[in-house]
């Protein structure tokens, strides 16, 4: 199904075959607009995003009637916090975030403070997760929305969802979570969890790019568009439905909840026997948040005495992401290794590893003998370089 090593399902997964057959007759034959209601192209369009919308919907234990589509987990991490913060601004102007959040959840807040909103952003625990107790001194008389993600797209620590939801809803907040890394990966129910908004996006779990929902509790907590237009998906979101891209989204949630509890078996396994390798080959080796709190399929870890610079080019051909500025384009070390107190030099030596549904054995072992091997060699260069010259 691919050609090259592949260690980074963190940033997207391949589409699911199945799914891209499942979408294939709605480029083509099965055209329709899914808002055309008076004849049967359209019909045949929309009952395929309604049973694509049941799929999703019974992933995460809501009703399809909750979910509005959008492009991607972006627009609705923007829909969910701008979109409650302008419906709510008249009951106050506080919203609560925590430092190791998507940057669309960031700096969607961040865009907020200029129009009169104050935001908080928490600190979280040297290990990822935010202090219960610290959440709750954060919250005041003014605050309408908090926003916390499930699973974090770079260490994938979990954070303590359900207790959040709880804590938050019963003072009357919003309660909003990015799930994009979650769904699909460990069971995600809306009632257990208490959240009123939730976001997530299909690429992430192997359906294509470009499709995202936003889960809506419905009643009281709906937010204002912020697109308008025809009035689709209850006028929280216009615009002609994507309706391949919506089928395919449905199917790999289908996919999703019949192999999750075995997939994620056999990943936890993989990722595992991964740590466990590396600790073998590379010594000081620094897992990067709690590991007992964290998806089936991540690992992150710094390896000490290595320059990040050095680090990434050398691992290109594993497939992983690495926390050097070279390989992700930007000058700063992660704000999130930044937050848990890594040093900036361990945190551009940093590797993350995201496993998924056609990481073999083999990669795994692959990626140990490789990193084993590129680390030892970039120990003794740097160990050269610093031994004292005789002349
Ligand atoms: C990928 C990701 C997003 C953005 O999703 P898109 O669909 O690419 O816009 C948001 N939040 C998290 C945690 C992600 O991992």
């Amino acid at each position: 199904m691919r050609t090259q090593p592949y260690l980074d399902y963190h940033a997207t997964t391949p589409v699911d075959p199945r799914a891209v057959a499942a979408m294939m007759p709605y480029f083509s034959e099965r055209f329709g607009n899914a808002a055309s209601r008076t004849h049967g192209a359209g019909r045949d369009a929309q009952a395929a995003v309604e049973r694509a919308r049941d799929q999703i919907a019974r992933l995460i234990g809501a009703s399809r009637e909750q979910l509005v589509f959008t492009s991607g987990a972006t627009e609705s991490n923007n829909l969910a916090i701008q979109g409650t913060a302008f419906a709510r601004r008249r009951r106050g102007t506080h919203i609560v975030t925590l430092v190791t959040e998507h940057r669309s959840v960031l700096d969607t807040c961040a865009a907020l403070e200029p129009h009169g909103f104050r935001v908080t952003r928490l600190p979280v625990r040297s290990d990822g997760l935010v202090d219960l107790a610290t959440l709750e001194a954060a919250l005041d008389d003014d605050s309408v929305l908090v926003s916390v993600m499930a699973a974090n797209n770079e260490i994938g620590v979990l954070q303590p969802i359900a207790a959040i939801g709880e804590m938050v809803r019963r003072r009357g907040i919003v309660f909003h979570c990015d799930a994009s890394q979650a769904v699909g990966k460990i069971p995600v129910d809306v009632t257990a969890w208490g959240v009123d908004l939730m976001s997530f996006t299909a690429h992430k779990m192997y359906g294509p790019k470009g499709i995202g929902t936003l889960y809506v509790r419905s009643g009281e907590v709906e937010p204002l568009p912020l697109i308008h237009g025809g009035g689709h998906e209850r006028g929280l979101r216009s615009g002609t439905l994507n309706v391949p891209a919506i089928v395919g989204f449905g199917e790999a949630a289908a996919i999703s909840q019949q192999e999750l509890a075995a997939e994620s078996v056999r990943l936890t396994a993989l990722r595992d026997r991964l740590l466990a390798g590396l600790s073998a080959g590379v010594s000081d080796l620094r897992v990067n948040g709690s590991l007992s709190h964290r998806l089936p399929i991540n690992l992150n870890v710094s390896v000490r005495g290595v320059d990040g610079d050095s680090l990434a080019p050398a691992l290109d051909s594993i497939g992983v992401s690495t926390g050097s500025a070279c390989s992700s384009g930007t000058s700063e070390p992660s704000h999130v290794l930044r937050a848990l107190g890594v040093p900036d030099d361990l945190a551009r030596a940093s590797i993350r590893f995201g496993l998924g549904r056609w990481t073999t054995a083999g990669d795994i072992d692959g990626a140990i003998a490789h990193v084993t091997m590129v680390v030892t060699r970039l120990r003794e260069l740097e160990a050269q370089l610093q031994a004292p010259r005789r002349c």
